[in-house]
C-alpha cells in the first residue's frame, strides 16, 4: 500500500472507530516541534504524549531555538522510561531547494551557539514580514500583529503565517498555503538569508552538535549532498520519516548503509491537526539507532572532556 492509498484507506475504508485508534508503534522519534517554534503543544504537553504512547527515545528539534529543552527535560525525568535527546533544526539553502539540518546534543549552554540561534530567529522574523506585506499587496488581508501572536512568543515561522490565512479563510489548510503563495515559487515567497548546508554542518559540530540531514527527498540533490556533507561530519540521515513510504525509506536506507550514516527520523510532528498528520509513535527509526546516536554522542563528550 502507497502512502496515498494508505490515507485514503484510513478516511474513506477504515470504519471510523479504528480511524480515530491508529497504532502507535514506533519507539524512537527523533523529530519533533514545539511552541519554542511552530508547533502548536507546548514542550511538556508533547513530552507527555510521547510517554504515554510509549516512546522510549523522543528528540524535540526546534526551528532556531533551544527554549523548549528545559521544559521538556523537567517533565521528561518524571517518565524513567523515556530518554530525550536535545536538538535543533537549522534551515539552510543549496541554488535548488531548501535543506534542513538536525543537530543533536547541541551545547545550548553556549553564549555563541545561543546568539547565533538569536540571529537566525531575528532573520526569520524579517522575513516573515515582508511575506505578510508581499501577502497584504496581493490583497490578503493578514495582520503581522496576528502572525506574532500565532508564534507564541516561539521562533516564528511560514506555518504560522499559513495558520493565519486559514484563519481568515484564504486557504483550507496550511499546506493550501506554501502551495500557493508561500513556498519557494508561490508569489510572496521572500528569500532567506543565505545559509549553505556546508557552513551549517560545521557550525553544529563547533558548538558539540551531532549535524543529521532532514527529510532528504524534500531537499532533492540525495546522494551527492550527502556524500559531501559526510565528508565534512554529517553523521546521519532521515530515512524513517513522516510520509515517506517503504519504498523511499528502503532506498534511503540503502544510502544511508553505503555511506555509513546513522539512519535517524521521525514524525516532524507540529500539532496542526491537518488530514493525515504524521504524529510521534507513527514513524520512527529502530531502537538500536537511538542507541547508536546516543554512543556517538558520549563518545564525543568524552572527546570535548580529555
Ligand atoms: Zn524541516
Ligand atoms: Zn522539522
Amino acid at each position: 500500500m502507497n502512502g496515498e492509498e494508505f490515507k485514503a484507506s484510513r478516511h474513506a475504508v477504515i470504519p471510523q472507530a479504528e480511524a480515530q485508534a491508529p497504532r502507535y508503534q514506533a519507539q524512537v522519534d527523533l523529530h519533533l516541534h514545539t511552541t519554542a517554534s511552530d508547533g502548536r503543544l507546548a514542550p511538556q504537553e508533547l513530552v507527555r504524549l510521547v510517554a504515554q504512547r510509549g516512546l522510549k527515545v523522543v528528540a524535540i528539534t526546534d526551528h532556531d531555538s533551544t527554549a523548549g529543552l528545559a521544559e521538556a527535560r523537567a517533565e521528561a525525568a518524571l517518565h524513567p522510561g523515556l530518554t530525550l535527546v536535545p536538538g535543533v533544526e537549522l534551515s539552510t539553502d543549496i541554488p535548488s531547494s531548501e535543506v534542513h539540518l538536525l543537530g543533536y546534543f547541541v551545547d545550548e549552554e553556549s553564549q555563541e551557539f545561543q546568539q547565533l540561534l538569536e540571529h537566525f530567529r531575528h532573520g526569520r522574523e524579517v522575513r516573515a514580514r515582508r511575506m505578510v506585506e508581499k501577502l497584504n499587496e496581493l490583497g490578503i488581508q493578514i495582520a503581522w500583529e496576528r502572525v506574532v501572536e500565532l508564534a507564541g512568543g516561539g521562533a516564528i515561522g511560514r506555518p504560522h503565517i499559513a495558520q493565519a490565512m486559514v484563519e481568515r479563510g484564504y486557504v483550507t489548510y496550511p499546506q493550501d498555503a506554501f502551495a500557493r503563495y508561500i513556498g519557494r515559487n508561490g508569489p510572496a515567497y521572500v528569500e532567506r538569508e543565505k545559509l549553505t548546508p556546508e557552513e551549517a554542518v560545521p557550525l553544529l559540530i563547533r558548538h558539540g552538535g551531532l549535524p543529521v540531514l532532514a527529510h532528504p527527498i524534500e531537499s532533492g540533490n540525495g546522494e551527492p549532498l550527502l556524500t559531501a556533507l559526510k565528508q565534512i561530519g554529517l553523521v546521519g540521515v532521515e530515512v524513517y520519516y513522516g510520509h515517506y513510504t517503504p519504498e523511499q525509506v528502503e532506498l534511503l536506507l540503502g544510502l544511508a548503509n553505503k555511506l555509513d550514516l546513522v539512519p535517524c527520523g521521525g514524525s516532524d510532528y507540529h500539532a496542526l491537526g491537518t488530514p493525515g498528520e504524521v504524529e510521534p509513535g507513527m514513524v520512527g527509526p529502530p531502537l538500536e539507532v537511538a542507541h547508536r546516536l546516543l554512543a556517538l554522542a558520549g563518545g564525543r563528550r568524552r572527546q570535548v572532556r580529555h
